[in-house]
C-alpha cells in the first residue's frame, strides 16, 4: 500500500479518536501534514488554538516562523512532514500530560513508521522526550541538547536515523537569544541534508556527553 494511503488510513483512526480527554476539548484533530515521501520530518508538542481551529499543524505565530526557518534553508513546507507528538489541544495550551503522550503515542511512532525519515527534527522538550526513549535514551534537557547531531536506533524503525533536537519556535517568539539558537539550528540541518550520505560515524549520546 502506498504511503498517502497508509497515512490516510492512520488519519481516519486518529479523527475518530477518544483514547484520551483531549478529544472533549478539540474542534479539530491535528493529524500533520507534508510530503509522505519527505527524508526530513519536523515533531512539535501539541496544536494550539489557530491549530485546533484549522486542523493543520503550526499555523499560528510559531508556525509562521518555523516556516520561515525552513525556507531560509531552501526547503518549503511541502517538502518536509510536520506533525505534532498528540494531535489535540491541551486546554488553555498547558503541557501535555503523561497519559495523554500514552495514549496518543501509537499515533506518531506510525506516522514515523510509514514515512520512514532519514532526518528528524524534534521542536521543544516533549518530543525531544519522546524520540529520545524511542531509542532508549535518557532524556535530557532541551538546553543541554539542542543542536546536537545523534544518530539514533528508534525501536520501531530498522535503521538508524539522524535526531537533531531544537527549541520549540514558540520559545522563540519574544526571546531573541532563542531564536538565534534556532537558526544556527537550521544551518546545522542544511548540513545534515547536505552530508548526510557522509555521516558514516555514529553520533551517539554517549559519545557527545563524554568528549564535550
Ligand atoms: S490527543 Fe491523541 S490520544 Fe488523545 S484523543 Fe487526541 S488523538 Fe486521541
Amino acid at each position: 500500500m502506498s504511503k498517502e494511503k497508509q497515512l490516510e488510513e492512520l488519519r481516519r483512526v486518529v479523527l475518530e479518536c477518544r483514547k484520551c480527554k483531549l478529544w472533549q476539548y478539540r474542534r479539530n484533530v491535528v493529524f500533520g501534514e507534508g510530503s509522505p515521501y519527505t527524508s526530513i520530518m519536523f515533531i512539535g508538542e501539541a496544536p494550539g488554538e489557530k491549530e485546533d481551529l484549522s486542523g493543520r499543524p503550526f499555523v499560528g505565530s510559531a508556525g509562521k516562523l518555523l516556516t520561515q526557518l525552513i525556507n531560509s534553508i531552501g526547503l518549503r513546507r511541502e517538502d518536509v512532514y510536520i506533525t505534532n507528538v498528540l494531535k489535540c489541544r491541551p486546554p488553555e495550551n498547558r503541557d501535555p500530560e503523561p497519559d495523554e503522550i500514552e495514549a496518543c503515542r501509537p499515533y506518531l511512532e506510525k506516522q514515523i513508521e510509514i514515512i520512514q525519515p532519514e532526518i528528524i527534527v524534534t521542536l521543544g522538550r516533549y518530543s525531544t522526550k519522546f524520540i529520545l526513549e524511542a531509542a532508549g535514551t535518557t532524556p535530557q534537557p532541551i538546553s543541554r541538547i539542542r543542536g546536537t547531531v545523534l544518530r539514533l536506533k528508534l525501536r520501531f524503525l530498522p535503521r538508524e536515523v539522524i535526531v537533531l533536537p531544537m527549541y520549540h519556535p514558540a520559545a522563540a517568539l519574544y526571546n531573541p537569544r532563542v531564536r538565534r539558537y534556532l537558526e544556527e539550528d537550521f544551518k546545522k540541518l542544511r548540513q545534515c541534508i547536505e552530508h548526510r550520505i557522509a555521516l558514516k560515524e555514529p553520533v551517539t549520546l554517549d559519545k557527545f556527553f563524554n568528549t564535550t
